[in-house]
């Protein structure tokens, strides 16, 4: 049971000059706001801010921090009044309570625009204040330690969510205790079977490696001894979730793993670090490219550490971390460790250790990006991915996120030089544009003053800061280009949505969109689709919704069509069934000409539906067609029952999609198959890629039955992996 004193003692081991009385004052408030309140665990309320607050203390946070962390929860309370926080606690614990308050609170209709949301107010309020992230740190791990009194379904979706935001967020700022145990407990949750296996399994094999290691220590103190350097020298078994996600992505056994366990040597200084690692390579031989010096080049959470594999005394590999004992109280408090307490009884971050520049980047990040996913999506990859260190041919180092490519680098050292670059070499060879920079290439960027840059770049950039670059060389320099190709792209969109810019085409009515899309004119819109910086997904939405907005269900076309459907019903009633020439009945729509829809290519035999288009007759689609999915919700009075004339002959269209091994002669077998059973091929095209042969085949037939035969026989042909009929969407 934990009590208040408890954290009364750890936060004054901490700083003797911490305001003590303060967290006497606001832990009576808390515990009378919360009298009378109980957790689902059947525990007084109180213990969960605590709780939290404790976890915050154990951290090394401030009495501030503390404070909030025991006050987290009670501005939801309708008791606690706006200005009493302020008054009784002052400034910068009620906006550090409210910080957190505003995280919690989001009001977001999906599952994944909450996620992205919270992601993004968790990292602008870290750029603010990063105590605010702490205290919502130290929340969930309580949260997550008391997990089993919740419902199965919440204990998966807290995981998950715990999995995918907050576990990232500890990393990132570099507190891997609280990282570790998350994962371990979002494993537990998420998958208890492989989790509850994996914890029996290391722990029946741990006496057999415990003496393992036992040798190895006692070998290292033998030898580090005998030149007089000090270490602590421990046999670390790894946390659970970190041996099933290696597991997981190599597909290996736990058998197979050889690193389960690292021995870690703590020593004074980083001479010292060095000078042992020479000693541990002089005793076993190491593993090449294992051998990782994040002292030179810190981790961007400023982990600190030398790693390196070796072949131990029985021929089993492990892995040895060697670290000072201030690199690594960093490597498991992370920021936390960071905290300096002023004379002034204030805290703050010490500055010299901010190799936090990335807070500063997530500011600009918020200026630059487009909405939430792509926000997400720079943050993601700038800020969380690995990264790799190259170098320029005159030294200096950059550090890119992994996956980077020259283009990266060419804009990371400036724009002028990624505009103008024609080509790259790495180690002095030339190198594809798409080529992926590895740790200690020297890059080397060619340029020319005629070079412009390409927009498929875009796609080949790994940085939203490169990218971010060249989709502005496209709005300043290429605006005719992308006037083209954003009418282009939208006019493609359009067609597939049956929707005719003409009949929107008063320039008033698109005026008056594009400036409601913050844009001064339908061209500026155009030359935005056209460089990126809006997709035409969203301007046909727009356009579509305004549609909708000018031309509500009095529109003709509908009318008339409807009408003409009421004419028919009682035409049918009379005469008995309705017949139609395309091989379709569209209910009600008989003589109206029908389309097959070009997306899907309907095959008889498919269940499919009609769609009343503008002006344009019926289309009929495949049932489960992704295009008209969403149509069908926005407007399904559009939508008409429609079933195959059994006495059509017609002839269609239809698409498959061969994947096989490569070898010789195997397009040209596929095609003899498929001519012998007198099917018409009228195109086929076919690629390689990595050892395997890809075809896409047009095909005519009559019917269903006749795809799935011909698809049936086609899988029968040795080497052949997969065959389908496609819909494009
Ligand atoms: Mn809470």
């Amino acid at each position: 049971m934990i009590r208040f004193k408890d954290l009364l003692d750890v936060v004054y081991e901490n700083n003797p000059n911490a305001d003590l009385e303060l967290l006497e004052e606001v832990y009576r408030f808390a515990e009378d706001l919360h009298k009378g309140q109980v957790r689902k665990s059947g525990e007084a309320y109180i213990i969960h801010p605590l709780s939290v607050a404790l976890i915050l203390a154990e951290l090394g946070m401030d009495e501030k921090a503390v404070a909030a962390g025991l006050l987290h929860d009670v501005a939801e309370d309708t008791r606690c009044k706006q200005n009493c926080l302020e008054n009784n606690f002052g400034e910068e614990v009620t906006f550090l309570v409210n910080g957190v308050t505003k995280l919690s609170k989001l009001e977001c209709s999906s599952k994944e625009e909450r996620q992205l949301e919270s992601y993004r107010k968790m990292f602008l309020s870290m750029a603010e204040d990063v105590r605010v992230v702490m205290i919502k740190l130290a929340d969930r791990l309580h949260n997550m330690r008391t997990l089993k009194y919740q419902s199965p379904e919440k204990q998966k979706s807290i995981a998950q969510e715990t999995l995918e935001i907050y576990a990232p967020i500890a990393n990132r700022l570099g507190i891997s205790k609280v990282k570790w145990e998350l994962e371990d407990l979002c494993l537990r949750y998420l998958e208890p079977e492989k989790f509850y296996e994996l914890v029996e399994r290391i722990s029946m094999k741990r006496d057999e490696r415990e003496e393992y290691i036992q040798e190895i220590i006692d070998r290292l103190h033998q030898e580090l001894d005998k030149v007089g350097i000090q270490a602590d020298i421990s046999g670390r078994p790894k946390h659970f979730y970190s041996i099933y996600n290696k597991m997981k992505k190599q597909n290996k056994d736990l058998d197979e793993l050889y690193d389960l366990i690292a021995v870690r040597l703590l020593v004074d200084s980083v001479k010292d670090c060095y000078a042992a690692l020479g000693i541990v390579h002089t005793l076993w031989r190491p593993i090449p490219m294992r051998f990782k010096d994040y002292i030179a080049m810190p981790k961007p959470n400023m982990y600190q550490s030398l790693h390196t594999t070796v072949i131990g005394p029985n021929g089993d590999p492990f892995e040895i971390q060697i670290r000072t004992y201030e690199m690594h109280h960093t490597a498991e408090y992370g920021i936390a460790a960071h905290w300096i307490y002023k004379e002034s009884g204030g805290s703050e971050i010490s500055k010299d250790s901010t190799q936090l520049s990335w807070l500063e980047q997530i500011k600009e990040m918020q200026n630059e990006a487009r909405d939430n996913k792509d926000f997400l999506n720079s943050v993601k990859i700038d800020l969380f991915s690995d990264t790799v260190f190259v170098f320029s041919p005159k030294g200096e180092v950059y550090e890119l996120p992994a996956g980077s490519g020259p283009l990266d680098f060419a804009y990371k050292v400036h724009s002028g030089v990624g505009n103008s670059c024609v080509g790259a070499k790495v180690n002095k060879k030339i190198v594809p544009l798409n080529y992926q920079l590895k740790n200690g290439d020297i890059v080397e960027i060619l340029t020319s003053k005629q070079a412009k840059p390409s927009l498929d770049w875009v796609n080949q950039c790994k940085t939203s800061q490169a990218r971010n670059k060249i989709r502005q060389w496209f709005k300043k320099e290429g605006r005719e280009e992308n006037l083209q190709r954003g009418r282009t792209l939208l006019e493609t969109e359009l067609h597939k949505r049956d929707i005719d810019l003409s009949v929107l085409n008063k320039p008033e009515t698109l005026v008056e969109l594009a400036q409601r899309m913050g844009y001064s004119s339908w061209d500026d819109v155009c030359v935005g689709l056209g460089n990126g910086t809006l997709t035409a997904m969203q301007v046909a939405n727009k356009l579509q919704d305004e549609y909708q907005r000018t031309h509500p269900v009095t529109d003709n076309s509908v009318e008339a069509m409807l009408a003409s459907k009421a004419n028919k019903d009682i035409h049918r009633r009379n005469s008995g069934s309705g017949k139609s020439s395309d091989g379709v009945v569209v209910e009600g729509f008989e003589g109206v000409p029908i389309r097959f829809a070009h997306c899907c290519k309907p095959l008889p035999g498919d269940a499919i539906i009609g769609y009343i288009t503008r002006g344009r007759g019926v289309t009929v689609h495949h049932l489960d067609c992704p295009n008209i999915k969403g149509m069908r919700e926005r407007e399904p009075q559009r939508f008409v029952p429609a079933y195959w004339d059994q006495d059509d002959a017609g002839v269609y269209q239809v698409e498959v999609f061969v994947i096989a091994i490569d070898r010789p002669k195997i397009t040209p077998e596929v095609m003899a198959l498929i001519n012998d059973s007198k099917v018409h091929i009228t195109s086929i095209t076919s690629r390689v890629k990595e050892g395997k042969t890809y075809m896409h085949i047009s095909i005519e037939v009559h019917n269903l039955d006749q795809v799935i035969l011909m698809i049936d026989k086609i899988k029968s042909i040795s080497d052949v992996l997969e065959v389908k009929r496609t819909i494009e969407d």
